[in-house]
Formats: structure tokens, sequence, C-alpha cells
């Protein structure tokens, strides 16, 4: 019972594990234990769980990948794709999303779902984070001598990156190394991420800002941020609207509504609108009819290599116009 008289119910997620006589080590015992908490956690709390052959081998392909994962790293068997995100008004590329993919040996080019909650679990993440920003701005580095003007990259940040301050060194080191001017760098962070802790990103944030690297809010709608909390990010320069608004805009009136409402908050903040994942040429004009300043998305071109990215920055897209939106049934 508390102060105030209210009462409080006090659950507890038990992890149990059986020792063998004279085989293993405490802590294996003891993380044995915390792997068969969790699972009893993930059943919902207030339970117990018993580590079993089941457990053993379901941490053990963790550890397999977690390994594996570590010289992939050492070995530049990650490699970065990127996307164009385009300006509507001038069809130009206006800046890529630089988006990591596994060269896998043997089973391919393995997609980011499925590496980076491993990467997040075992702190890999700020390995591969650092590889991304450092190939990331290489490239913009490579791109901007050969076609001549800024070329600037989006790069997508780990939560892990934000603990501390090892992001805004790493930004520096990579900054000094590649040479490219900080507005050519854009730091993508979702919005679950910033509305989370806010108070704690915000120190992080605005050094971040104070050094001129530009920041933007991904999935954007996932998350319920608060107007108060989207005023004190003053420092944003991008809203990235996530794909869920995207698909039915030109068929949902309700999308429609949200996207205004969207593009209206950013206006009054000053920041700029992206709408991720169009595929089709009535999207496009749908969302150029609402109002949102950039597309990225399969319409326009798929995440590729870097060899296929110079061809990109030469010739501007042709963008389907606001008028020629039809709305679909
Ligand atoms: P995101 O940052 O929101 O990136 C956009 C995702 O949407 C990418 O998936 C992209 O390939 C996909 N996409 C783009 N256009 C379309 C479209 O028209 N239709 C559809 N269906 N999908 C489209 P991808 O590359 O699989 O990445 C998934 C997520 O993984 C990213 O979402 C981002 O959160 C994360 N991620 C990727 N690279 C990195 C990285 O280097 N570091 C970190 N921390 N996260 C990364
Ligand atoms: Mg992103
Ligand atoms: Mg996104």
């Amino acid at each position: 019972v508390l102060s105030d008289q209210s009462s409080q119910v006090l659950s507890a997620s038990i992890g149990i594990a059986y020792a063998a006589a004279g085989v293993g080590s405490a802590e294996s015992l003891l993380r044995d234990a915390d792997l068969a908490m969790y699972r009893a956690k993930e059943a919902g709390g207030s339970r117990s769980a018993v580590f079993d052959a089941d457990l053993r081998a379901h941490a053990l392909a963790r550890l397999e990948v977690e390994r594996e994962l570590r010289r992939a790293i050492r070995t530049g068997q990650l490699v970065v794709h990127y996307q164009p995100i385009v300006d509507v008004q001038t069809g130009n590329v206006d800046r890529l999303e630089a988006l990591v993919r596994w060269q896998h040996p043997q089973r391919g080019m393995v997609p980011p779902g499925q590496f980076l909650s491993v990467a997040a679990e075992s702190g890999l993440i700020v390995d591969v984070g650092e590889h991304v920003l450092r190939e990331a701005c290489r490239q913009a580095a490579l791109w901007t001598s050969v076609v001549g003007r800024p070329i600037c990259v989006s790069v997508n940040v780990a939560e892990r990156q934000l603990l501390d301050s090892s992001l805004i060194y790493s930004v520096k080191r990579v900054l000094a190394e590649t040479g490219i001017d900080p507005s050519q760098l854009e730091l993508e962070i979702t919005e679950e991420l910033i509305v989370e802790k806010l108070d704690r990103r915000l120190s992080i944030l605005r050094e971040l800002d104070a050094m001129g690297i530009k920041l933007a809010i991904d999935d954007f709608g996932t998350s319920r941020a608060s107007l108060s909390q989207l005023k004190s990010l003053d420092m944003v320069s991008t809203l990235k609207i996530d794909r869920a608004f995207v698909i039915d805009v030109a068929t949902d009136s309700v999308d429609r509504k949200i996207i205004t409402a969207i593009v209206a908050l950013a206006d009054s903040v000053g920041m700029e609108v992206v709408a991720e994942g169009v595929e089709h040429a009535n999207q496009v004009s749908a969302l150029r009819h609402l109002g949102v300043d950039f597309i990225q998305g399969f319409y326009f071109q798929r995440p590729g290599p870097t060899e296929r990215v110079v061809g990109l920055l030469k010739k501007p897209f042709r963008v389907p116009s606001a008028e020629a939106f039809v709305e679909s049934p």
C-alpha cells in the first residue's frame, strides 16, 4: 500500500535453471536462468519458465549469428545500398538514404530486419553503425567530386548509439576522415526512439545540430509524438512519414487527412516532409497534392549498390504532377 493509500500489486517472472554436478560454471547457470526468465516474461509474465534444450538451441543459434556477424564486420561482408530521396518540384535526387545489407557467403543478400536485432542485443550495432556512417560519408565525398555539387546522405541511427556521446565522436571522426561538410550528413532517428526518452536525447540532438548535422525523424506517425515534444525538437529539419500512411493514400481519404495534418504540423515548426515507401505514380500525385516535399520509394528506385548512384545524380526523375491525381475507389 502506497502513502496515498492506493495499492500496487507486484508480480514476478522467474527463470529456473538446473545445475548438473560438476558441469558448467556459475556464470553459465545464471545466464541460462536469465534466458528462462525472459521466456517467462515473453509468455506474459507472472509465471516461471525452466531452461531447456529448446532455449539452449535458440541461445546457441543467436550466439552463432553474433559470431558470424562479428566476422562479417571484420571481413567487409556488410555492404551499404542507397535509395534516392527525390525533390518533387525538380525531380532531382536531394539525398540518398544509406541502408545496410549483409552479403552472406551462403545465405546471399540478407536484409537488415534479419540481423539488426541480434546486432542491437550484442552491442555490435555500434560497429555496424559506424561502418555504415563511414561508408556513406566516403561515398558522399566521392559522388561530390564526380558530379561537382555537394551530395547529401541520410544514415539511420540505432538506440544503442544514442546512449552515450560515442555517436558524436564517431561522427566527428568520420567527417574529418572523409572531408565532407556536416550539412551533407543527415541522421535519421525513429520517432519511437525520440519520444521514449526525449529529455535524455535532447542534449545529444542539440550537439549534433550545433555541429551542422541535419536531423530527421524516421517512421513518423507510428509512435504518437506529442505536440509539445515536437515543439522542443526545433533542431530537427525533416519528418519522414511512415509507409503505413502512404500505402492507401490514393484510396483512403482518412490517410489523406492524416498526411494533410502532418504536413501542416511540419510546416508550422519549419520541417520538411518526406514520404517513404512510395510505389505508384498515383501515390506520387496524391502526395504532391497534399504538399509533401520529397518522395522516397520503389516508384523511383529500389535501394541499390553504389555503382548505380552516379547515373541517378546526373538526370532528374520525371515526377507525376499533383493534377494527375485521381481518387481511386
Ligand atoms: P527505414 O529507415 O524506414 O528504411 C526504409 C525501408 O523501406 C528500407 O528497408 C527500404 O528498402 C524500404 N523501402 C523503400 N522504399 C520502399 C517501397 O516503395 N516499398 C516498400 N515496401 N519498401 C520500401 P530495409 O532496407 O529493409 O531497412 C529496414 C529498416 O532497417 C530501416 O527502415 C531502418 O530502420 C533499419 N536500417 C537499415 N539500415 C540501417 C543502418 O545502417 N543502421 C540502423 N540502425 N538501422 C538500419
Ligand atoms: Mg530510415
Ligand atoms: Mg522509415
